[in-house]
């Protein structure tokens, strides 16, 4: 049987319970065989922003996914260093999932909305939005009249596999996190405990 495989990219600058819940939400709901998370080394659009080392971000990353089996941590994009594509990124684990699986695989995208609005702008989104499915997660009073536009949009333009998931996710972004590190505030609701052990031991983002 053909397998189900979730690929979550994203900044990580820090891994935090919103992600994490996109995640699970995406695994459960969409009977993923496994998610894939993996950082960026540099994200496209945001390639002027100073983000933490790589390989602090893909440890947490990694604290962050231990409690779930089917979570799977790549350093690909890290590994490869320069601008982190996903149209490549996705061409890799495409062809990486074909040789893995005797049935083959589907990849599908697991993203938030904000990123998903601006799929059809990224290098290659005609390739990206053709050839896999998407799975989007919302924030409380998230942009859903604007998402379900665009849904419709993708599926009736290219064809477009993409499901919205029912669960709003916890409002919190990583900007949020640095910003309360900054100013001493705590950020024990928003990061599973050994994400925020790991931020006190390595003194990242004060
Ligand atoms: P990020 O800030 O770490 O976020 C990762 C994902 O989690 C995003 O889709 C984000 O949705 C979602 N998210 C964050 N907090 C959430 C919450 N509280 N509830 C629900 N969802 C939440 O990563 P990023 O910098 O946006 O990058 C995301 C991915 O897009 C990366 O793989 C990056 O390489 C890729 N990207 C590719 C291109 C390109 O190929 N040209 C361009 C831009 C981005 P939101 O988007 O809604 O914040």
């Amino acid at each position: 049987m053909k397998k189900k495989i979730g690929i979550m990219g994203g900044s990580f600058d820090p891994v935090h319970s919103g992600h994490i819940g996109l995640a699970e939400d995406a695994l459960r709901e969409a009977g993923l065989d496994c998610v894939i998370l993996i950082p960026t080394a540099v994200q496209p659009f945001k390639q002027d922003a100073k983000a933490a080392d790589g390989n602090h971000r893909l440890n947490m990353l990694k604290l962050a996914a231990e409690n779930n089996e089917r979570f799977i941590v790549s350093d690909y994009e890290l590994c490869n260093k320069g601008i982190s594509y996903t149209y490549l990124t996705m061409r890799a684990m495409q062809q990486e999932a074909d040789n893995a699986c005797p049935d083959g695989a589907d990849l599908y995208f697991i993203t938030g909305t904000d990123s998903f609005l601006k799929i059809d702008t990224w290098m290659n989104g005609e390739e990206l939005l053709t050839n896999y499915g998407y799975i989007v997660g919302t924030r409380p009073g998230y942009r859903q009249d604007e998402l379900e536009e665009f849904m419709d949009f993708v599926r009736e333009e290219y064809g477009t596999y993409v499901i919205n998931l029912s669960r709003v996710q916890l409002d919190v972004s990583s900007t949020e996190i640095r910003e309360r590190i900054k100013s001493g505030l705590s950020i024990s609701n928003f990061v599973p405990p050994a994400v925020e052990r790991y931020i006190k031991e390595n003194e990242l983002y004060i």
